[in-house]
């Protein structure tokens, strides 16, 4: 196991396998002129199986894959089927917007996927368009089906965004009374391709909880599971749970286990900076994995204490969370 310079142990990886989406949350990224990266620019999918194992012989366990929409990559099953035989990896999870999805669920049920994210910040169609800027919410609805058909974990991500889905909050709680699912709320990020929608954050976790408490008096906070960035609630007799990720607050820094790789092969060992080393560089001049296991060493060595630091030194303030993964 490898420890950062603040003693926390890095154990996750987040591997965004493309940065190519069929949606346009309004959040994430414009419209239109957004400027995809050029296929050579991405990394292989052989590079990111090698990626996974250097990073797996430093104790890294779990890799959540993510985007862009992974869906929308081609190869991506085979590529999660090579990927599940990595020696030390233990548990591979996905992040998906769900509108390609669903056929995919019974293959990832079988590859012993542990948890699917789906997004859906909203149960309204209309909504659904004017959020998303495509009509396919019965799609998302569709895979959510199949996910729990499968028995496969299921989160549902909703981004909550003032004047946007704040009718939502309680329908998206209702879910948890039938159904098995962790429905977390997550504090909208400036990571839209344009920069930030509000100058302060309305929407933090305190009113979100309190929110939600307006509708159920009974939610209950859950003990908090070690390096988890959601904070968990019930109610009681629901058969689901709700989470709240202060995302923009960062009040979980202190126990973050977690790296990312973004799709062109940028190490960020903070969702808040920069990137911190260009891997896709070092592979391609044909470093070895001895190479690439010192750099990532000495990467770790030099994490930020918090995303408020790393923030204090990023001059990208246009990025879309579609590059970086979420
Ligand atoms: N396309 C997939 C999806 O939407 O689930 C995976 C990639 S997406 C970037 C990963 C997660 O980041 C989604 O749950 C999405 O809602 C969330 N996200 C995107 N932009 C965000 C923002 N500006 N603030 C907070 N969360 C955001
Ligand atoms: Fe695509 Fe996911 Fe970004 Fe929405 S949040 S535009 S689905 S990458």
């Amino acid at each position: 196991m490898i420890y950062d310079n603040h003693n926390r142990p890095i154990t996750y990886l987040r591997l965004a396998v493309t940065d190519r989406c069929n949606l346009r949350c309004f959040y994430c990224m414009p419209e239109e002129g957004i400027r995809y990266l050029p296929k050579q620019q991405v990394l292989t999918y052989e590079e990111m199986e090698r990626l996974v194992r250097v990073l797996a012989r430093l104790g890294v366990s779990k890799v959540r894959i993510t985007g862009g929409e992974p869906f929308v990559r081609v190869g991506l099953m085979p590529f999660l089927h090579r990927l599940s035989e990595t020696p030390g990896l233990t548990d591979i999870s996905l992040t998906t917007n769900g509108v390609l999805t669903a056929p995919h669920v019974s293959d990832l049920a079988k590859l012993g996927v542990k948890s699917v994210n789906l997004s859906i910040d909203t149960l309204d169609r209309e909504r659904f368009h004017k959020i998303t800027r495509r009509d396919e919410l019965p799609a998302v609805l569709n895979t959510l089906d199949a996910l729990l058909s499968a028995g496969i974990t299921t989160k549902l991500n909703a981004v909550v965004m003032d004047g946007q889905n704040i009718d939502d909050l309680v329908p998206l709680t209702e879910l948890t009374r039938h159904l098995p699912v962790d429905v977390r709320f997550i504090e909208e990020m400036p990571f839209n391709g344009e920069g930030s929608h509000y100058p302060v954050l309305y929407w933090t976790h305190t009113r979100i909880v309190d929110h939600l408490r307006a509708h159920f008096p009974e939610l209950t906070k859950l003990p908090d599971s070690p390096f988890s960035t959601s904070a968990g609630y019930q109610i009681p007799g629901h058969q689901g749970t709700v989470g709240i990720i202060a995302a923009f607050s960062r009040t979980f820094c202190g126990t973050c286990n977690r790296i990312r790789l973004t799709a062109q092969g940028t190490l960020k060992t903070c969702l808040y900076d920069d990137g911190v080393l260009d891997v896709r560089e070092l592979l391609r001049r044909g470093d070895t994995d001895e190479q690439l296991t010192a750099a990532f060493l000495r990467a770790f060595a030099h994490r930020p204490a918090t995303g408020f630091d790393a923030e204090q030194n990023r001059t990208t303030v246009t990025e879309s969370m579609a590059t970086i993964g979420g």
